[in-house]
């Protein structure tokens, strides 16, 4: 049969798998939730929860530390912490 149309779509993959989310210090105050890894929609609700609140300055349900994008200055980071 001939092919009507297609689609292809990247997983945009970070060292361990595990999103970034955080608040940059250059350029300052960016706030970035991005490298899902294949995992992206179902962390989604979750996810615009914790950027709101990044957003407002206030604690969250759960501490967005572990997501930040310079975990990769440290070796021992590489391993994969919150598997899915
Ligand atoms: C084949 C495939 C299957 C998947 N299956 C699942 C699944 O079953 N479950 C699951 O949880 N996740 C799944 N994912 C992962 C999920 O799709 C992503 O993690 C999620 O869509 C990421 O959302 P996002 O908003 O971070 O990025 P995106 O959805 O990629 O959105 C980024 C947007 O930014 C736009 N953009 C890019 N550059 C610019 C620019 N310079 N200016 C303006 N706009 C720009 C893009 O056009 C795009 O609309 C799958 C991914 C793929 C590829």
């Amino acid at each position: 049969m001939k092919l009507e149309a297609g689609w292809a779509g990247l997983y945009e993959n970070t060292p361990d798998h595990n999103a970034l989310i955080g608040r940059a210090h250059t350029p300052r105050n960016f706030l970035y939730a991005t490298g899902f890894s294949g995992h992206g929609f179902l962390q989604a609700p979750a996810v615009g929860e914790l950027v709101t609140d990044l957003f407002l300055e206030r604690d969250s349900f759960m501490d967005p530390h572990p997501f930040r994008a310079d975990r990769f200055r440290d070796a021992e980071a590489l391993s994969e912490i919150h598997i899915i």
